[in-house]
């Protein structure tokens, strides 16, 4: 009995000074497999991995592949030829034959997600450089409204596939139409937002279409040769790479709200609407037996116009108070650095930055954050940054609008003096 493992796809990496550039290499899927019949189940193996990946269970060797990292180490070792690396070649892809970009536009409970929005606008500028359509798809049940809202934003296509069972998202399900569709109408660049749904669904189409997926990304262009340039943080957000998949096709990505722009829609009157007829059956994997809603504490920091965010600074989680009570003088969320997430003095609801939200507030005010490269990647795009600090030469004051070197102890309370003062003696001219 011979059995496949692990097949995954080789990155190579090359490096400059600052940036670095992956090319997503996926031409050849590499596994290892135990040939059971020559296992003597001697155990020398087991003792050569240091992932602990082998187990000798009745008398043979298997070998898991979610710890095994394909070193090798035991097929060396194996006197009896019974562990095989296998690498299989697939035949090149015809890239000629994907054309336009493809922007997936998640709905939930029959309201369009933002951010669908934003990778239409980014979608446009690509699809310009490429002088191919901009296409969009559109899954649901009952969704004629969403559809018409669609049609107003100035694409050229839209697929819709209207089901009762996609009325929520199941994952198999949506991977399924969507497989199916870009294998039909083959895109060469498939943008999906970085949501809690796009997260799961991106990576499941592209493994079934054995494509490059790059998550997270801050930035999206076309490079001379045609390919997406797919730009994200790496190596713990100290560099910035940028990643292409020149061998296959479509190009994945997925960007996470607030971290495009949405532009204002001009309609176009020759916008085709494409209604896909599809034959699904239950699904006895996965099935919805109840959609709770998100608990009331939750903040909207995505959407939120002030966000006030504390950082390690504040020294200790009762000075979140002063926040909370600028918070109330502005009408404003509050947010905070990992450090205070970390520290347990406020939730990871109120994260900004690389592993936490992604904001773009008119007003955000930093109090006592150093201004980490990995916090700059969830705001940097803030309309206007005022950033409170005692140490004059902290980071944030070179992205900062304004800066405040001073105690936030002493500030923030003089502020909040200031702001009320400011409130209660406005003149009121309409009266
Ligand atoms: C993979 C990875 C992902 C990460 N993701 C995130 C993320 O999503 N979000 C995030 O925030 N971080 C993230 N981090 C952590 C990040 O690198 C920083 O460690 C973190 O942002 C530091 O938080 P801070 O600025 O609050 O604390 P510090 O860096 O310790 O800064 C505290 C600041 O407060 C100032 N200060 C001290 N006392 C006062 C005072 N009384 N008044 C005014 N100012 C004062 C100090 O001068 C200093 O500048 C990540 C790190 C890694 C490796
Ligand atoms: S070293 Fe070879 S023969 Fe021995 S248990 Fe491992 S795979 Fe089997
Ligand atoms: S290839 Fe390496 S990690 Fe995988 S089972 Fe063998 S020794 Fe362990």
């Amino acid at each position: 009995m011979a059995s496949l493992l692990n097949p995954y796809s080789s990155l190579l990496i090359i490096s400059t000074i600052c940036s670095v550039i992956l090319i997503l290499h996926l031409r050849v899927i590499m596994g290892i497999r135990v040939l059971a019949e020559r296992c003597t189940g001697c155990g020398v193996c087991v003792k050569v991995c240091t992932l602990q990946a082998i187990k000798v269970i009745d008398g043979i060797v298997s070998i898991d592949p979610l710890n095994c990292n394909l070193c090798r180490a035991c097929i060396s070792i194996c006197k009896s030829g019974a562990i095989e690396f296998k690498v299989e070649k697939k035949a090149p892809v015809d890239l000629a034959e994907y054309r336009g970009v493809l922007v997936f536009v998640e709905q939930r409970n029959g309201r369009l997600m933002d951010v669908g929005l934003e990778l239409i606008s980014c979608g446009k500028k690509l699809a310009a450089k490429l002088e191919v359509e901009l296409q969009t798809v559109i899954l649901g049940k009952g969704i004629d409204g969403l559809v018409n809202r669609l049609k107003k934003t100035g694409v050229d296509k839209i697929y819709v596939v209207n089901h009762k069972l996609l009325e929520n998202y199941i994952g198999s399900l949506y991977t399924e139409v969507l497989v199916r569709l870009i294998k039909e109408y083959k895109p060469e660049i498939v943008l999906i937002g970085g949501t809690t749904i796009g997260r799961a669904l991106a990576p499941r189409i592209a493994s079934r279409l054995r494509t490059g997926l790059t998550a997270d990304c801050t930035g999206l262009d076309i490079d001379e040769n045609r390919n997406l340039i797919q730009t994200r943080p790496a190596f713990g957000g100290n560099i910035m790479a940028r990643i292409i998949t020149p061998n296959h096709r479509p190009q994945m990505a997925t960007v996470r709200p607030n971290v495009m722009k949405k532009e204002t829609f001009v309609p176009t009157s020759d916008c085709e609407v494409i209604n896909i007829d599809v034959n699904l059956s239950c699904n006895l994997m996965e099935r919805i037996l109840e959609v709770v809603k998100e608990r009331d504490f939750r903040v909207n920091l995505e959407e939120a116009e002030i966000i006030i965010s504390g950082g390690r600074g504040l020294g200790k989680p009762e000075n979140f108070r002063l926040l909370e009570e600028l918070a109330r003088v502005l009408g404003g969320e509050i947010g905070a650095s990992r450090a205070c997430v970390d520290a347990g003095w406020i939730s990871s609801f109120h994260q900004v930055g690389q592993t936490g939200r992604t904001v773009s507030p008119r007003l955000y005010i930093a109090v006592g954050i150093s201004g980490a490269i990995q916090h700059l990647a969830g705001m940097q795009g803030s309309e206007c940054i005022v950033a409170i600090n005692k140490d004059r030469l902290a980071p944030i004051f070179q992205i900062a609008d304004y800066g405040i070197v001073g105690d936030m102890l002493q500030v923030v309370p003089s502020l909040i003096n200031k702001l009320k003062y400011a409130k209660d003696h406005t003149c009121d001219c309409s009266k």
